[in-house]
C-alpha cells in the first residue's frame, strides 16, 4: 500500500522542487498530528530531519524488485493508510501551512508546491477512475492554491532553484522507477537513439526486466566506463548478475558500489546476500558484517534479518557453537517484529534467551522483544508498544 502510494506520487512529480513540495505537505500532516503514530516520531525529530529522511527514501526508491527501500518506514505507512480514507479540508490547510514553513526553513522555494498543486488541479478535470489516488485523498481547493501563490509572491526564496545535482537525481529516479515498474513503456520513452545517460540507464533496467540480459549488461558496462564513480551503476550491474546466477561477478560489483557509497542499507544487504550466496566459509564473517551494517542503518527490513539468521545458522554448523543457535532465534525474532508478528516474535525471543548467555547484548535485545511483545504486557495502545520497541532494540 505505501509502496504504491510512493511510487505513484514519485512518478507524478516533474521536478525535485515539486517533490519537495508534496513531501513538505505530507510532513505537515505528520506534524499536525493527523496521524496518530506520527506525533510521537515528530517529537523526536526536527521537521528538517524528517524532510531529509523522506527525500532520501525518494532518492533510494525502486530497489531490487521495484519496491521502495523504506517499506518499513512507519510514518510513510501511516500516511498511506490515512490517505486511503482521505484528509479533511481543514487538515489540508494546516498541512499546507506547516509544509510551507518547512520549505522556508530548508531554503526551498514553494514554487514546486504551487506547480504540483496546479498539476493536480488539472487532474480534477479527469474522470475519477483516471485521477491519481492522491487527488482523491487530499481534497484540493482553489483556496489552497491561492494560499501557496500568496506565500510565493512574498517569499525571498521565490526564484531560488535547487542545486542542479537534485535535478540529475530526480531524472535518474524517474528513469529507474519507469524502468522497473513499466519496462515496456520505458523502452518506448527512452529509445536507443537517445544518447543521454539517464535514458540509457532506464533502458538497461527495462531490458533486464524484460529478460534481455546481454543487452542490459552492454549498456551498463558503457555507463560504468563513462561515470566510473557512480555506485548506482555497480548496484544495477551487481543485481543483474546476481539474479542471473553469476554470483562471483555480482560480489565484485556490490563491493565496488559499497566502496563508493558506504551508508546505504540496501547496498550492504545486497553485498551481504551475494557473499552468503557464494557459500564460501571464508567469506561468511564478511557477509555477517555487511548484514549487521545494513540493519544498523535501517532495522525494520524483514528480509535482512532473515538473511542474518541464515548466515548465523551456517556459522553454527561450522563453528559448532551453540551460541549461534541462539543468535538465529534472535534474528528470526527480529524478523517477526519487522513483519508485525508479535506472538511469534515473543516465542522466538524466549527461545533465544534460553540459549544465549544471560546479560550479553543479544540476550538483552531478545529480552526487550519478549517484554514488548508479551500479550499481557502493560501497554495501553499499540503505538506506545511500537515506540518502546524501537528504542529498545537499537541498544
Ligand atoms: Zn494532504
Amino acid at each position: 500500500m505505501n509502496e504504491f502510494f510512493y511510487t505513484g506520487l514519485l512518478q507524478l512529480a516533474d521536478s525535485p522542487e515539486q517533490l519537495a513540495g508534496v513531501i513538505a505537505h505530507e510532513t505537515g500532516h505528520i506534524a499536525g498530528g493527523h496521524l496518530i503514530r506520527g506525533r510521537e516520531e515528530m517529537r523526536n525529530a526536527s521537521a528538517q530531519a524528517i524532510l531529509g529522511m523522506v527525500l532520501a527514501v525518494a532518492a533510494g526508491a525502486a530497489s531490487r524488485n521495484g519496491q521502495i527501500a523504506a517499506a518499513g518506514m512507519s510514518g510513510g505507512q501511516q500516511i498511506a493508510e490515512r490517505n486511503f480514507l482521505g484528509f479533511s479540508r481543514s487538515q489540508e490547510a494546516s498541512a499546507d501551512a506547516a509544509g510551507m514553513s518547512f520549505l522556508d526553513k530548508a531554503g526551498i522555494s514553494v514554487r514546486g508546491m504551487l506547480e504540483f498543486f496546479q498539476k493536480l488541479a488539472g487532474q480534477e478535470m479527469l474522470p475519477a477512475d483516471r485521477q491519481a489516488e492522491y487527488v482523491q485523498t487530499h481534497p484540493l481547493t482553489q483556496d489552497r492554491i491561492e494560499n501557496v501563490r500568496q506565500h510565493l509572491e512574498h517569499s525571498p526564496l521565490k526564484d531560488v532553484k535547487l542545486d542542479p545535482k537534485f535535478y540529475t537525481m530526480h531524472d535518474r529516479m524517474k528513469a529507474k522507477l519507469l524502468g522497473f515498474l513499466q519496462p515496456e513503456t520505458a523502452l518506448l520513452r527512452y529509445t536507443d537513439k537517445d544518447p543521454r545517460l539517464t535514458a540509457r540507464y532506464a533502458r538497461a533496467i527495462a531490458l533486464y526486466q524484460t529478460n534481455q540480459v546481454g543487452r542490459a549488461l552492454n549498456l551498463t558496462d558503457g555507463f560504468i566506463i563513462e561515470d566510473p564513480d557512480n555506485p548506482l551503476f555497480y548496484e544495477l550491474k551487481g543485481q543483474i548478475l546476481f539474479e542471473n546466477s553469476r554470483i562471483e561477478e555480482s560480489v565484485t560489483n556490490y563491493k565496488k558500489a559499497n566502496e563508493l557509497l558506504s551508508n546505504s542499507s540496501l547496498l550492504h544487504e545486497a553485498y551481504g546476500h551475494a557473499l552468503l550466496e557464494t557459500k564460501d566459509p571464508a567469506r561468511l564473517d564478511l557477509a555477517i558484517q555487511q548484514l549487521l551494517e545494513s540493519n544498523r542503518l535501517e532495522d525494520r527490513v524483514p528480509v535482512t534479518w532473515h538473511l542474518l539468521a541464515s548466515a548465523w545458522g551456517r556459522k553454527a554448523e561450522l563453528a559448532k557453537d551453540q551460541q549461534y543457535d541462539g543468535m538465529v532465534s534472535y534474528a528470526l525474532a527480529e524478523e517477526a517484529v519487522a513483519r508485525g508478528a508479535d506472538k511469534e516474535a515473543g516465542q522466538l525471543a524466549e527461545r533465544a534467551m534460553k540459549v544465549l548467555p544471560k546479560g550479553t547484548p543479544y540476550w538483552l535485545r531478545a529480552q526487550d522483544i519478549k517484554l514488548t511483545t508479551a500479550p499481557d504486557a502493560d501497554h495501553p495502545n499499540d503505538d506506545e508498544k511500537h515506540d518502546k520497541l524501537k528504542v529498545g532494540d537499537r541498544g
